[in-house]
């Protein structure tokens, strides 16, 4: 009797950043758990970080199909990385991709899902005859955005500057035209430029994502079908499986699996402010976190923490080393100043923290994942974004969701501290009941029968289907 063929083995790789990252081995197990192999690429520098401060290789014991793989982005070790992405992606252009190359024409690789903000897996997959899906960790209507930009050329809305009108509405984003203005729109469109290189590095998102066999997205329809139902008209093989953080823990918790101690992080998490949120009152600490990249000045911090400390209310501050420009660490006045309602730590559990019942607020800088992580537990949010899709997200919070408040473009004590009371006192009914809503139907959108299972369903199927042997 012949042997079944071996299931097919998917190659993800996601773009060297935390957030991608932690995503994409949620997709990995998930994929595992539907019976496909992976194997999970990613450059040397994030491979060393993930065997130091994750439990990935644990967690993945149990899926004797994953496998994983590092491949050099071509950059010397004390390279800086984080803040100075551009210069990864260029470096993968010239280096990783014939060394990827290769490794698709090595074989037993049946499909790739690869992040579209590399781009060139897309050419190497073609040349080499095996399928690839896109997958994308920004939000659909960030990617709309980038979808646009030849459109906002040709109408004249780009480019402009950040000394122009930046309250002008924007028209060229169908389904966005209500609400967008141009300080919503990824912080590089104020370059006043439109050979800006991020623009180049975007420009040709509509008619590169349809070339791949599927998209992938890290949403759920019912948070973003207006921008969906648009996307679809040019791309009409999409993907919506997310929030894959809790898809995941869902998968596992349909399947009676007991949930393991999920840890992605590329640095050592404190799990002390778990005890400290232990002894909050319900719904009573504002969380406050800039993610894994952002950075702020001196002075920033201290607004932020004069504006925290005369809010009156609790809160636990993610404050990572290398986050303070000009700073070795954390000042020491803050610390000392913080004591009586605060807590301030490195790194942080944050899906456990966002899942905990003390927390009511989220200070965040609106990168993807937070706000996913952040809808799916109900947390109302104050949305300070940094860069790129966190200026588009943070729109979407205030005035699509109404899950809480969108400070961008301001750092004043003054309008911290009142934004603070209005999230977690003065509106907080209010901002609760959204959030619980929307919370509701993430959670629907993961159960039997939900978007985003049918769409994990029908993406297992179609990798089965289109896979090379
Ligand atoms: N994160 C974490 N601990 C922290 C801060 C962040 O585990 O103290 C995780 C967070 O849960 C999220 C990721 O890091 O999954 C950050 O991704 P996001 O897209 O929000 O922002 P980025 O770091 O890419 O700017």
């Amino acid at each position: 009797m012949a042997l079944a063929p071996p299931p097919p083995r998917v190659l993800i790789f996601p773009l060297p950043l935390q957030g991608p990252v932690n995503s994409m081995l949620k997709l990995s197990e998930l994929l595992c758990l539907g019976g496909l192999h992976v194997t999970f690429l990613v450059t040397d520098h994030i491979d060393a970080r993930l065997r130091r401060y994750s439990n990935v290789q644990s967690r993945f014991r149990s899926h004797p199909g994953f496998r994983l793989q590092a491949i050099s982005d071509g950059l010397p070790e004390n390279h800086p990385r984080g803040d100075k992405f551009l210069e990864v992606f260029e470096s993968m252009k010239v280096h990783t991709k014939p060394l990827f190359k290769e490794l698709l024409q090595s074989g037993g690789i049946s499909c790739v899902i690869a992040d579209g903000g590399l781009g060139f897996p897309l050419d190497v997959a073609e040349e080499v005859g095996i399928p690839l899906f896109i997958v994308r960790t920004i939000s659909a209507a960030c990617l709309w955005v980038f979808f646009r930009l030849p459109q906002l050329i040709q109408s004249g809305e780009l480019p402009f500057t950040g000394d122009d009108d930046l309250d002008v509405m924007v028209k060229s984003v169908p389904g966005m035209e209500r609400y967008l203005r141009r300080r919503d729109l990824p912080s590089f469109c104020r370059s006043g430029n439109v050979a800006d290189p991020n623009i180049e590095l975007y420009k040709c998102e509509s008619t590169n994502n349809p070339r791949a066999t599927g998209l992938i997205l890290n949403t759920f329809e019912e948070l973003e079908s207006p921008i969906l139902s648009q996307m679809r008209g040019v791309c009409p093989n999409i993907y919506t499986i997310g929030p894959l953080h809790a898809h995941l823990k869902a998968k596992l918790a349909a399947t009676g699996t007991s949930l393991p101690d999920f840890s992605n992080s590329l640095w050592e998490e404190d799990r002390f402010c778990l005890v400290w949120l232990d002894d909050q009152p319900p719904k009573s600490v504002l969380y406050v976190s800039f993610g894994s990249l952002a950075t702020v000045t001196k002075d920033q911090l201290m607004e932020f923490w004069h504006g925290l400390v005369n809010s009156g209310q609790r809160f636990l501050w993610v404050i990572r080393q290398d986050s303070v420009a000009g700073e070795g660490q954390v000042p020491m006045e803050l610390l000392q100043g913080s004591k009586e309602r605060g807590c301030i730590v490195n790194w942080a559990p944050q899906e456990e923290v966002l899942a905990h019942p003390a927390v009511g607020g989220f200070l965040t800088h609106s990168g993807w994942n937070s706000t996913l992580e952040s809808v799916y537990e109900g947390v109302p949010m104050i949305c300070w974004p940094y860069f790129l899709d966190q200026q588009v997200n943070s729109r979407l919070v205030e005035e699509e969701w109404k899950l809480g408040f969108d400070m961008k473009d301001t750092c004043d004590r003054s309008v911290i501290e009142k934004t603070v009371r209005n999230l977690m006192e003065v509106r907080k009914d209010e901002f609760q009941r959204n959030a619980a809503q929307m919370a509701c139907s993430a959670k629907t959108s993961l159960g039997e029968g939900g978007s985003s299972s049918s769409h994990l369903e029908r993406l297992i199927q179609d990798i089965k289907a289109k896979s090379v042997v």
